[in-house]
């Protein structure tokens, strides 16, 4: 039996196809906390990008940025930031949390 999960869930990571099997979830609505980067720490070294369960650390050439309609606030990023350039923060902080 082939499961289609093809317009199931409105929204996907953009690394997914809609034309392959793949579960796909609004992963941003899970966060309770978001990720800030430190750009003056940051060395673009990219281990966070390569961490991120949900790849939604967006490339923008010498840094990185969080794409929020896919971060769930896990903090592996900030865990694995060798230069301590990301916090954690409470959504509640956040005047769109
Ligand atoms: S892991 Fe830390 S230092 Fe490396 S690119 Fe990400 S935020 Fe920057
Ligand atoms: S908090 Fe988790 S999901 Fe969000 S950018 Fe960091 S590793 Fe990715």
């Amino acid at each position: 039996m082939v499961i289609k999960h093809k317009n199931i869930f409105p929204t996907e990571s953009p690394w997914s196809n809609t034309d392959k099997l793949l579960l796909c979830l609004d992963t941003g609505s899970w966060r309770t906390e978001r990720p800030v980067l430190d750009r003056e720490k940051c060395n673009y070294c990219g281990l966070c990008a390569l961490y991120c369960p949900p790849q939604c650390m967006r490339d923008k050439g010498d840094y990185y940025e969080v794409d929020l309609a896919y971060c769930k606030g896990c903090g592996i990023c900030a865990t694995e930031c060798p230069r301590k350039a990301i916090s954690m923060v409470p959504e509640g902080e956040f005047a769109d949390g």
